[in-house]
C-alpha cells in the first residue's frame, strides 16, 4: 500500500497555539513521522508532505498525493476551540460514501479509548482542500484539542506521541 500522510500547517502556518505556546505543526510532525515510520516497518510506502516544519500550500498536498498515485491520503490535526474544556478526537470524510468511513470510526474509538478523551466521531466535510482534491480516499484526523491544558501539556511528550502513532497505524494495518 501507498500511504500519503499529510501532517498539518508547517513553517509560518502554525495551526493552533495551546495556551502554553505549543504549535499544533510540531505535534502532528512529531506523531506524523513515528507513524510514517511504523507504517514502513510494516512494509508499506509512505510518502509525506514534509518532514520538517517547513510550509506548504493546500494545493501542493493534494497535488503530491495525486502525483504519486497513493492509495490512502492521511492528513494529522490537533483541534482547538475557545471553550478550553473541549476534548476529543474526531475524523472528518468527504462523504459518507469513503472508503475509509469505517476506518474512520475505528480510528475515532480506538483513538477515545487510548487517550482516554470523548470520541466525537466521523464527520463530513465538503469543504476541506485536502478532502475534495485528493483523488484518493481521504480523511482528516483532530487527534485531540490543543486548546485544552490537559492535552497541550501530554502532547509534546514521546509516549503521547507515540501512543497516538500505534493506535492509527494499528487500525491503518486492517485496510485492504
Ligand atoms: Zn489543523
Amino acid at each position: 500500500m501507498k500511504f500519503y500522510l499529510d501532517f498539518g500547517h508547517g513553517g509560518k502556518d502554525s495551526g493552533a497555539v495551546g495556551f502554553n505556546g505549543t504549535f499544533e505543526s510540531n505535534v502532528v510532525l512529531k506523531i506524523g513521522l513515528i507513524l510514517k515510520s511504523m507504517l514502513e516497518d510494516n512494509n508499506h510506502t509512505v510518502i509525506t508532505t514534509r518532514c520538517d516544519n517547513t510550509y506548504y500550500s493546500l494545493s501542493y498536498r493534494t497535488n503530491k498525493a495525486n502525483k504519486y498515485n497513493c492509495d490512502y491520503f492521511i492528513s494529522l490535526h490537533m483541534n482547538s476551540f475557545s471553550n478550553r474544556n473541549a476534548r476529543g478526537c474526531e475524523v472528518w470524510v468527504y462523504d459518507k460514501s469513503s472508503r475509509l468511513y469505517n476506518t474512520a470510526k475505528s480510528i475515532c474509538s480506538n483513538l477515545s479509548k487510548a487517550l482516554n478523551t470523548p470520541n466525537r466521531g466521523v464527520k463530513i466535510s465538503k469543504s476541506f482542500a485536502v478532502l475534495r482534491k485528493s483523488n484518493m480516499p481521504a480523511m482528516l484526523v483532530e487527534i485531540d484539542f490543543i486548546s485544552n491544558s490537559l492535552v497541550e501539556d501530554v502532547c509534546s511528550n514521546y509516549d503521547y506521541c507515540y501512543t497516538v502513532a500505534e493506535n492509527i497505524c494499528n487500525t491503518l494495518l486492517n485496510l485492504d
